[in-house]
Order: structure tokens, then C-alpha cells, then sequence
């Protein structure tokens, strides 16, 4: 068979192995355009599928983008910025600098403040080791924030090429068909034959200049939400439009589960609001702190869920936090966050491993 690359994601498709990245039955080899298993099922279904990258075919991909006198657009989920991070970035891209975009701008209430939340992504990308040359907001899904994006890439390229880097899940397909269609070819979504993969499975698509912008495959990160629940429940605790506030007046020693997946021990001191932003189907319960743990054990899947019943979770870690004299947010990386109203609270979070807990200013 002749190497073929798919339409979606530009992986090199095998029909070999369903576990292993770029897999497609021989049967999809017959209708065009050719995708992988994973982003038929994302695109027709909505599911998630596991896949694995083989790690050194990545890092030879990426460790040629240091060798490039280029932009690096390094696209991230701004609900999910800890599932987001592509680590030793700053290495692989070598001194091209590196344009910073939210994607996903749409799942936050049109009262958060975009200055405060570009601050969270600067500081939160400094953690990193990385140093954008800007930072920017887009929801790619909704056309929202585009235009913009596109003419910033235009300015800060120089006339140089573009690379396009993002974990999966955080929208890179969709900006890239959305840029794919704006940018002239009249076509609405990559196609192999025109934008053929190189053997590092980039997909080129040609610039006005002569240049060109690279899309990169997607490199699976372990810490989304995604790999800890099956497809149905991630429609779940994953929002899909703008999330909501809940308010809770919370006495001292109480404590909120989000499904079975997250929760937050207030311990004081006094009365005070938290406020939960997260997905309108994920289901909160309220109870004393002193019965928390074992209404975990006792009800794990069933009243605190989703998971469902029998799903295998990491085992729940505990993150202890101070407010400072501002309202803050503790993020639940992937599911949504939690505002303390007020100075001085102390409150327990908790997460499954690998799920990125943290605190930052209120966006709000
Ligand atoms: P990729 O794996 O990075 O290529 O991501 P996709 O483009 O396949 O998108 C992953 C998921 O995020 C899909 O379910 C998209 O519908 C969704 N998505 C992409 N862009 C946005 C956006 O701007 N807002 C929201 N709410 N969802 C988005």
C-alpha cells in the first residue's frame, strides 16, 4: 500500500493495529477522503478513542520545527489548559518565537473578564518554561475570533512559515479547516492529495508568499478528562456551550462533589458563596465533610456521578489552597472551576491524578 495520510489529523494511516495511532479498516481505504478511525468517530459520533503516538516520531517532528526560522502557533483548550501543554515545547521550538492561542473562548460566561484570563494563560505558560510573544482568545467552532487570529499570524511571521502545534481535543482541526477555507483554496476541509503529509506526517498548506503553514498531528496528552471517562460520560462532565453559574451559600465543613469526578471541601472560616461554573448536565451534591469520604465509597458512580458505576478512576489527590484578599478560582483542569467568594478562605480540592488542579484570580 501506498502511504497514505488522514484527511483529519494528517497521521499515517495503518490497518495493522486498532490501538495504535492512525488506524483505519482497509474498508475506509475506499471512499474518500481517507481519516483514521479516531476522527471518524470524533466527527461522526462525537467519540473520543484512545490512541497512542509513537513518542519519538513526535519529538523528530517537533525537533524540526528548532531547526526552522518560523512562527510556532501552539493552539491550547482553555478549559483544559493542564491537558493542554505540550511538554519540553520551549526546547523542540528552539528561538522561534511563539504565538499563544485559547481556543474554546465560548464555553466561558460573557462576563469574564478576557484581560484576566489572557493573564492566567501568560502565567500559567511561564510555569512552563515558555514566553509568548502574545496571547490571544478564539472559539474556532463558533467562526469566533479568526479573523483576528489570522491576521496576527500574518504579522507576527514576518514571512516566515508557520507550524500549528496543539494537543488532540483542543480544536486544531477546526482552525486549521477554518483557515484552509479562508485562506483561498476554496476547499473546506484537508485533503490528502492536495496537502500532502511529508513522512514527519505534516500537512503544508501553501501561503500567499511562497511560505507555508504546517499543521502537526495532535499528540495525545494523558491528563485530559477525556482518558479518565468513556465517551458517553465525557459528554457529560465536558460543557459544550457556555457554562452557567451555580451559587452555594456554604457553612463552614461542608463540601460540593461534581459528579463523582471533582470536589471541594470548604473549611472555612465563616459563611460564604462558591460559585460553580462547569457543564449544566454535570450534577452537584452538597453534604457535611464529615460524611464525604463515605459517601464517596458508598456512592461513587451512582448518586456522585458520572463515572458511572465500575469506572476504574486514579486515585482522588488532594490539593489544600488559601484565598488571597481577592475571590479566586479553583480550577478543575477540564471540567470547569469554582469561584470562593472573599479573603482568607481555606478550602481542600480535589481531582483524580493526573487532573490539573490550581488556583488563580477570579476571571470574573
Ligand atoms: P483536535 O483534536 O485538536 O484537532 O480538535 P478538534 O478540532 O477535533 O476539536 C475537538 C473537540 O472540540 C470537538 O468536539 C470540537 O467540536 C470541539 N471544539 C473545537 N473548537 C471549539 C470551540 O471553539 N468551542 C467549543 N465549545 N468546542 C470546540
Amino acid at each position: 500500500m501506498s502511504e497514505l495520510y488522514c484527511a483529519g489529523c494528517g497521521v499515517k494511516i495503518q490497518t495493522t493495529d486498532p490501538d495504535k495511532l492512525g488506524y483505519a479498516p482497509s474498508s475506509a481505504l475506499q471512499h474518500e477522503p481517507i481519516v483514521c478511525q479516531r476522527c471518524f468517530r470524533l466527527t461522526h459520533y462525537n467519540e473520543i478513542q484512545d490512541v497512542s503516538l509513537n513518542g519519538d516520531d513526535f519529538l523528530n517532528m517537533l525537533s524540526r520545527i528548532a531547526q526552522e526560522d518560523a512562527l510556532v502557533v501552539y493552539l491550547v483548550d482553555l478549559f483544559d489548559i493542564a491537558g493542554s501543554w505540550v511538554s519540553g515545547l520551549q526546547r523542540f521550538v528552539g528561538h522561534n518565537p511563539i504565538l499563544l492561542v485559547g481556543n474554546k473562548h465560548d464555553l466561558f460566561p460573557k462576563s469574564t473578564n478576557p484581560n484576566k484570563l489572557t493573564n492566567w494563560m501568560r502565567r500559567s505558560a511561564h510555569e512552563q518554561g515558555l514566553k509568548p510573544v502574545d496571547v490571544l482568545l478564539m472559539s474556532a467552532g463558533k467562526n469566533h475570533g479568526l479573523d483576528e487570529i489570522a491576521s496576527n499570524i500574518d504579522y507576527y511571521r514576518k514571512g516566515r512559515d508557520v507550524y500549528v502545534v496543539g494537543v488532540t481535543n483542543v480544536g486544531k482541526s477546526t482552525f486549521i479547516n477554518h483557515l484552509i477555507s479562508n485562506l483561498g483554496s476554496g476547499d473546506s476541509a484537508i485533503t490528502t492529495s492536495r496537502f500532502p503529509g511529508t513522512t514527519l506526517d505534516f500537512i503544508e498548506i501553501p501561503l500567499d508568499d511562497g511560505r507555508s503553514l504546517y499543521d502537526t498531528p495532535g499528540v495525545v496528552n494523558d491528563h485530559q478528562v477525556a482518558h479518565f471517562v468513556d465517551a458517553r460520560d465525557y459528554k457529560i462532565v465536558m460543557p459544550l456551550k457556555e457554562v452557567k453559574p451555580k451559587v452555594y451559600q456554604l457553612n463552614e465543613k461542608q463540601t460540593l462533589f461534581l459528579g463523582g469526578i471533582a470536589r471541594i471541601d470548604y473549611i472555612g472560616p465563616g459563611r460564604r458563596s462558591l460559585i460553580v461554573y462547569c457543564a449544566g448536565s454535570l450534577p452537584i451534591h452538597r453534604t457535611k465533610t464529615e460524611q464525604a469520604d463515605d459517601l464517596y465509597e458508598r456512592q461513587f458512580g451512582r448518586l456522585l456521578a458520572p463515572p458511572g458505576e465500575g469506572t476504574e478512576l486514579p486515585s482522588m489527590t488532594r490539593y489544600d489552597f488559601r484565598t488571597d484578599d481577592f475571590d479566586s478560582d479553583v480550577v478543575f483542569s477540564g471540567l470547569g472551576w469554582i469561584t470562593i467568594k472573599g479573603k482568607g478562605a481555606r478550602v481542600s480540592a480535589y481531582a483524580p491524578k493526573g487532573i490539573g488542579v490550581s488556583l488563580r484570580a477570579s476571571i470574573i
